[in-house]
């Protein structure tokens, strides 16, 4: 059973001539273009922890790739190969069709190869390993902001954590079907210094790259792009922009002599300066927020 749905899961994927040794045998063997080094990210989601029952297996097969898609569009690496573990509690095909099908849906629209991966039996859990490329000193590091730097993000933020509060409004798409902003990242690859795709939240994400690069964040709430929908549902709008996690947008820092290259529906929301730490002000008053993101362990004590 098992190496039918292995073999169901080949008949369904495409793969180039980068793929000298595909699924089938005990590892898979891939040609990376010549000098360009391979970036590699992974990603899991559980059931009950990053994703409800009310994800359908279309969607979740979708967001598995997509979460680390997103991973590699902040590197601005190019994804090119990605293997699948799959735990799940019994081999329901109708199931499983369907989440192939979201799978293989983004992974084409991005010419992934499926090279490989594993069937395991337990609670419902999908890891997702991808594999790319990029020219050598081409990638996007969080360390690399400059002091001064403008700060952007690619698009509206908050719909996803909405989404998640207001099902069936016209959101879900972006809670259920996010799309890793690929196309950006080789757009921004050229002139931004740091990138961060932000899965946890603003606050939490540009901490990271303040925290990596030795720099504060100063930014201004009415900049930050936010979905009218969104406005207009709820009055804890400017919470779920600023510390709802799960809308794989990017938010990168460039310097201010490059703002004409910022591409169409990127928004410059701040600037990074001295410090440690994110500010958050509302025209031009600080304003103090309580919720820094999504922490994936409570209280933990180091
Ligand atoms: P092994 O026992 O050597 O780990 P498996 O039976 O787990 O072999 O896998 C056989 C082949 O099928 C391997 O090439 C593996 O990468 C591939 N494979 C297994 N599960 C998946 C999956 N979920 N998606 C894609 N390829 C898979
Ligand atoms: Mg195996």
């Amino acid at each position: 059973m098992e190496f039918d749905l292995i073999s169901y899961i080949k008949s369904q994927s495409q793969t180039d001539d980068s793929v000298i040794l595909g699924i089938g045998d005990d590892a898979a063997v891939i040609q990376p273009p010549p000098d360009q080094q391979m970036v590699v990210s992974t990603d899991t989601l559980i059931l009950g922890q990053h994703f409800d029952e009310l994800t359908t297996a279309q969607q979740l097969g979708h967001k598995a790739l997509a979460v680390s898609l997103s991973d590699l569009a902040a590197m601005a690496a190019k994804p090119r190969w990605v293997t699948l573990n799959l735990t799940v509690p019994e081999l329901d095909w109708k199931w499983l069709k369907e989440f192939v099908s979201g799978f293989m849906e983004l992974a084409n629209l991005h010419q992934l190869n499926l090279v490989g991966g594993d069937i395991t039996q337990g609670p419902c859990t999908i890891s997702t390993t991808v594999f790319g490329h990029a020219q050598p000193s081409k990638t996007l590091h969080r360390s690399h902001a400059q002091r001064g730097d403008l700060i952007a993000v690619t698009g509206q933020l908050g719909s996803a954590a909405c989404a998640l509060h207001n099902r069936n409004k016209g959101l879900d798409k972006f809670l259920y079907e996010p799309h890793p902003q690929l196309a950006v990242a080789q757009q921004i690859k050229d002139f931004a210094h740091a990138c961060i795709d932000i899965s946890d939240g603003l606050l939490a994400d540009l901490g990271h790259i303040c925290q990596a690069s030795g720099l504060g964040a100063k930014i201004a709430l009415e900049h930050i792009p936010v979905n009218p929908v969104v406005k207009a549902l709820s009055p804890q709008w400017s919470e779920y922009a600023l510390s709802g996690g799960d809308d794989y947008h990017l938010c990168f820092t460039f310097s201010a002599s490059d703002l004409e290259k910022l591409p169409p529906h990127c928004s410059v929301i701040g600037q990074m300066g001295c410090g440690q730490t994110v500010r958050v002000f509302k025209n031009n008053q600080e304003i103090i927020h309580k919720n820094k993101g999504f922490v994936h362990f409570e209280s933990v004590n180091t």
